[in-house]
């Protein structure tokens, strides 16, 4: 099922792939067993250049188009995505490790789901009138002109998607670098915009690591920097754009609570806990990884949870029947390990998990890969290491609690702020405490649902800014406003 293999990553700017001679390259690797995929090329400053002058140019013919023009391109990439669906998730499955039925199922659709929503909303972008008696005014969503996206590496396609679909809707063009350990995916997108009409430049891609977005974010031309990535590297991106007052959006890291009460369906509760934890391997921003039980059912939902755990699929992420796949580095696995030894040092108790399979729920070798089994600690207190730090890694921990009160206390008990949830049939206490979490995302009785429909964004150091929904148009437009005189001018000269 492997395709590409040896593949060579360019930068494909201005409709066209750059050259590899004079550029820096690493290798990138199938986590699922440490091959090679093929070679990639680091941008240097001559492309960054290019990419800037090409995406400007595109702007200039962009932002001209009507809303309609604007929104007919991205419905056609959207299209041309979902055509594509079964050749991109692959891509997908071999660069980051996911299952092949996660790709299929979520990535590249959501991603044609946020080309679609923003295609159809860039015909309604419009601003305000105002009645001044003698005058009157407007306001104009403008576009801000060339916009940086910069992603993680965990959702690639998604990520560059949700980022280039309401940027290109308001009139923008992008640039786009993805995560230097998944260099695939942006380019298909990049390949669909051009297919659907777009005009070259609109979408460059470049990639390389941190050093390359600091160009990024440091060139005077490029408007606004939209990152998904670290609390570290947002920080970083926040104080260097400060430089040149840049607009920027942080979507950033978690260390979620989700919260089951007493009266919860404990059959849901415990679907929605494996799922904040384990889908894609646990390398989901907003995982609930501090799962909150109420003493009263501690001892049914931990056995309910433990069973399944056990039953899930772990291996080859090229089978369809696999459900759980590999961490997307040898160097990220080692760290993730780092963690359930503290955990074990801390006092916690290993419920089950904590180590790494040789064989996947087949019988096949994966010792190559980076695999990790699916992780329960117990006994955890809100002090430990495992529960204050994002792991980012397949590892879930148990918190008891007792009232409503010390429940929210503890959950808001954290610098981050991303996403919580709580599982109640209560439907007042339900609001009530979601009401108080200190999260920007938020599930009653569900978790990690993120439908193009709603904001997506964090609260504390979890971001700024917000994706998604009718919000996002907010962060990628500047507000100009007219006021049109219709009488004589008073002067007291
Ligand atoms: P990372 O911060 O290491 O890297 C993210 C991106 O930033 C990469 O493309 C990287 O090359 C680039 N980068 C690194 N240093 C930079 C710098 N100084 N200037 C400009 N760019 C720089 O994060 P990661 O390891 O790729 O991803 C995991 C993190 O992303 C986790 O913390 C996770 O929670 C977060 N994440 C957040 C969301 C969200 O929507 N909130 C979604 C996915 C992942």
């Amino acid at each position: 099922m492997f395709l590409n293999e040896n593949m060579v990553y360019n930068q494909f700017i201005d409709g066209v792939f750059t050259s590899s001679s004079n550029r820096e390259s690493w290798i990138n690797y199938n986590p699922a067993n440490n091959q090679s995929l093929g070679e990639v090329y680091r941008a240097n400053h001559e492309d960054i250049e290019a990419a800037v002058d090409s995406s400007e140019k595109a702007f200039h013919v962009w932002k001209i188009k009507t809303g309609a023009e604007r929104g007919r391109v991205l419905l056609k990439a959207a299209s041309i995505l979902r055509s594509r669906l079964e050749e991109i998730a692959i891509l997908e499955m071999q660069d980051v490790g996911k299952p092949i039925s996660e790709a299929l199922a979520v990535d590249i659709i959501s991603a044609a789901d946020a080309l679609e929503y923003f295609g159809g909303m860039a015909a309604t972008i419009h601003g305000e009138f105002v009645d001044l008696k003698n005058a009157f005014g407007y306001t104009r969503p403008e576009p801000l002109g060339v916009c940086a996206g910069i992603g993680a590496w965990n959702y690639p396609i998604q990520i560059a998607a949700w980022k280039a679909a309401p940027a290109l809707a308001c009139g923008n063009a992008m640039i786009f670098k993805s995560s230097e350990l998944t260099p695939a995916t942006s380019i298909e997108l990049a390949k669909a915009f051009m297919e659907a009409g777009a005009p070259a430049g609109l979408f460059n891609v470049v990639h390389g690591d941190g050093r390359v977005g600091g160009m990024l974010v440091d060139h005077p031309r490029i408007a606004k920097i939209s990152l998904t990535g670290s609390v570290a590297t947002g920080k970083k991106i926040l104080s260097s754009a400060a430089t040149h007052l840049k607009k920027v959006t942080l979507e950033l890291g978690g260390k979620s609570p989700l919260i089951i009460f007493e009266d919860a369906d404990i059959t849901s509760a415990v679907s929605a806990a494996l799922l904040a934890n384990f889908y894609t391997q646990g390398e989901v921003c907003s995982n609930g990884t501090r799962v909150f039980v109420q003493r009263s059912i501690y001892n049914s939902f931990l056995q309910q949870l433990k069973e399944r755990t056990e039953k899930i699929k772990l291996g080859d992420p090229s089978d369809p029947d696999t459900q759980m796949g590999a961490l997307i580095s040898k160097a990220h696995m080692e760290k993730v390990i780092q963690f359930i030894e503290a955990g074990k040092s801390s006092g916690a108790t290993l419920l089950t998990g904590g180590f790494q399979p040789e064989k996947d729920f087949k019988g096949r070798d994966i010792k190559s890969g980076n695999f990790i089994a699916p992780t329960i600690f117990t006994d955890c207190d809100d002090t430990m290491e495992i529960c204050r730090q994002e792991i980012f890694g397949p590892v879930l921990c148990i918190l008891c609690f007792d009232s409503e009160e010390e429940v929210i206390e503890r959950a808001n008990d954290t610098p981050f702020g991303l996403a919580a949830g709580v599982f109640t049939n209560d439907i007042k206490r339900g609001h009530r405490v979601i009401h108080q979490l200190q999260a920007g995302t938020c599930w009653i009785n569900n978790y990690n649902i993120t439908p193009i429909e709603l904001p997506f964004g964090g609260n504390k150091q979890s971001g700024q800014g917000r994706e998604n929904s009718l919000a996002a148009i907010q962060y990628y437009t500047q507000l100009k406003s007219v006021y049109v005189e219709l009488g004589n001018v008073e002067s007291p000269y």
